[in-house]
């Protein structure tokens, strides 16, 4: 099992970490990736890469500016960033006296009308969405695509700028069964979180059949997305199985063949060497 997009950076979970790494390879994981959202997680990224990767646990890592983050962001501060994130993939970014590890991915990146104050900041977050693709294309590694109801219009900035050659992920894919094929029809992967596990969202569950195998990803998003078996608990990688579970039920194919196949599919979008 991996589980392809999970924040153990962020502050919820700054005190369980290494518990939390723990477990997860208990429950069987073989690795994990570590999405970015802003320049501040970057370092931190970095810091649990370095401590936790093993032979036995594959930490993969992706730097982005994340759409949530963008409001946030002053107009002097997102092209900043901007131009951290090109020097970051690079493998020339150094904070705190340390030169960070060049990433797996770029991302999270994409598009966030999900509130408000993320609407408001729709245009920012188109700059930075076809500025961070652009950077994947020149540099050619996969992304990691956050993209909350606004399909149509990243579907047609995809389309438009068009994604690098090794491909990439919608993370905690939220789209129709027909969205899901234009995604599949660009060469995307698609990555199922603990909303598969609800026990009701037809929706979800149609796009999800969509999908072949070898497209197909698992995630936790944790800390956020805890699947339906472990409410109200913090979610953490560990909880994966249960987003298998359910993913092999509404799939009809079995547990064992998801993980397999969902760990397999990780490790070569992201480049990982197979454990
Ligand atoms: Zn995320």
């Amino acid at each position: 099992m991996f589980d392809s997009h999970c924040h153990l950076h962020d502050a919820r979970m700054r005190e369980i970490t290494a518990q939390a790494v723990a477990r997860a390879e208990q429950s069987g994981l073989r690795g994990l990736l570590l999405a970015g959202v802003d320049r501040e997680s970057w370092p931190l990224q970095d810091t649990l890469r370095r401590a936790f990767h093993s032979p036995h646990f594959a930490i993969g890592v992706a730097y982005g500016v994340h759409p949530q983050s963008i409001p946030e962001l002053t107009v002097e501060q997102l092209p900043a960033q901007l131009t951290a994130l090109r020097e970051a993939a690079l493998g020339r970014l150094t904070c705190d006296g340390k030169t960070l590890l060049p990433p797996h991915a770029i991302g999270e990146l994409g598009l966030d009308s999900y509130t408000e104050q993320t609407r408001a900041a729709l245009p920012a977050q188109v700059t930075a969405f076809r500025d961070q693709l652009a950077l994947a294309r020149e540099l050619d590694l996969p992304v990691v695509l956050h993209i909350l109801r606004t399909h149509p219009e990243s579907l047609r900035l995809l389309k438009q700028d068009g994604l690098p050659k090794s491909g990439g992920v919608i993370h905690s894919y939220s789209g129709s069964a027909q969205q899901a094929r234009q995604y599949l029809a660009l060469g995307l992967h698609l990555s199922f979180a603990g909303g598969v596990t609800r026990p009701n969202a037809p929706r979800l569950w149609a796009a999800l059949q969509e999908v072949p195998d070898d497209r197909l990803l698992v995630e936790t998003d944790a800390p956020d997305q805890t699947p339906w078996p472990h409410r109200p608990a913090l979610c953490e990688p560990s909880f994966l199985p249960a987003v298998i579970a359910s993913v092999a039920l509404i799939r009809k194919q079995s547990p064992q063949h998801i993980a397999t196949i969902t760990c397999r599919n990780a490790q070569q979008l992201f480049r990982l060497e197979p454990l």
